[in-house]
């Protein structure tokens, strides 16, 4: 089902070369790439996306970017992405099973949940939409294009960057052995994952050696120890592979995938990502980009003018994280042994 991954044509990366200059031989120093799942109607928006990485940061670089599609992309699509980078374009399909239903789910369950849900928030009647937040969850990682690398930072159409990052984020992430990194961290809309946290505890009970002897658990427990929403928005991710490739993370996934709540509710890979680092890292081990100006429908972060950040396009008021809850929670708190951990949710 690669079959698409002809692209580029025989001679294309000297006709590249031409084009650009002399300026060729990137060798990026980490195995690591920018990741999106797009469709094809996504065209301009994921080149406005990457234009903005490869004048931001990647045009000295030279990583590459991989793009995911669950249907074929066209040639005009590729040549078009290709045309925006003088770094690689990899082009991949979805097969069956990393898109569509859970095994575990009915179908007509399926509809009549989503027939329910579908005025109750945004996407609460969309289909692909859950087969896009199950992918995202449980799958993207695996995808043989992704194999080699240790680390990806997934992207989006439509987001803007608004400052230079004037050093590599995969080494700097390596070097100081950070597993996961964000921007924006706001509340997740509970309607969306009303049995999240119920069959996250299951999940913990049954797999309590899965578990670190120390974790950031705190950030995302409520005074009554429930969850209190707070989840890193994904839409930017920095993330060291390990973490989805753990067997952790893949029973965890499992479990949630059999619960079906990716169907008959609207689970995202947001929480469900960000459920996993808390459970799983240790503050030390989860970065906030505070230094990346970024805007996704929705949210804005601007950084701090003390942070001299570069050539921000950005207006310091629109930094939704300065003073937000979830922010201050992550400023706050601070790592809990996983014995702290159980007697706060009552497992024994
Ligand atoms: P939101 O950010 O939660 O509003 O969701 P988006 O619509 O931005 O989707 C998240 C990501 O998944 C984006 O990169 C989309 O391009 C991609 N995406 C969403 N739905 C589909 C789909 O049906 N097919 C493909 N190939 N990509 C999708
Ligand atoms: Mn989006």
């Amino acid at each position: 089902n690669q079959k698409q991954l002809v692209w580029p044509p025989k001679g294309f990366y000297l006709r590249q070369q031409e084009l650009y200059g002399n300026k060729t031989g990137l060798v990026p120093t980490e195995k690591s790439a920018m990741v999106a799942l797009v469709r094809n109607s996504d065209y301009h928006g994921i080149r406005k996306t990457i234009q903005q990485i490869e004048d931001r940061f990647n045009r000295e670089y030279g990583y590459p970017y991989i793009l995911l599609n669950d249907e074929p992309f066209t040639t005009s699509f590729m040549r078009g992405l290709q045309r925006i980078t003088k770094s690689r374009v990899h082009f991949g399909l979805l097969d069956k099973k990393a898109w569509g239903y859970s095994p575990y789910v009915s179908e007509s369950k399926v509809a009549k949940k989503l027939e329910e849900n579908k005025n109750r928030y945004i996407y609460g009647g969309s289909l692909s939409y859950r087969f896009m937040c199950r992918f995202q969850s449980g799958f993207i990682h695996k995808h043989p294009l992704l194999k080699s690398l240790d680390f990806y930072w997934r992207i989006e159409p439509d987001v803007s960057y608004y400052c230079d990052m004037p050093y590599d984020p995969f080494k700097m992430m390596k070097e100081n052995d950070y597993k996961y990194g964000f921007i924006i961290s706001p509340p997740e809309k509970s309607e969306t994952v009303e049995t999240l946290w119920k069959t996250t505890k299951e999940w913990i009970k049954k797999n309590k050696n899965l578990l670190p002897e120390k974790s950031f658990a705190s950030l995302i427990l409520d005074d009554n120890n429930d969850y209190n929403m707070c989840h890193f928005w994904s839409n930017f991710e920095i993330v060291d592979l390990s973490l989805y490739r753990s067997k952790a993370y893949e029973s965890y996934f499992q479990h949630l995938d059999r619960a079906g709540g990716f169907f008959y509710e609207r689970w995202g890979d947001a929480p469900v990502h960000s459920i996993a680092a808390a459970l799983f890292l240790t503050k030390s081990q989860i970065h906030w980009f505070e230094d990346v100006g970024y805007n996704h429908i929705g949210y804005s972060h601007c950084p701090h003018p003390d942070l001299m950040a570069q050539r921000c396009t950005c207006k310091a008021e629109d930094a939704y994280p300065y003073g937000a809850h979830c922010h201050n929670l992550f400023k706050e708190r601070d790592d809990i042994t996983k014995e702290e951990l159980l007697r706060r949710l009552e497992i024994s």
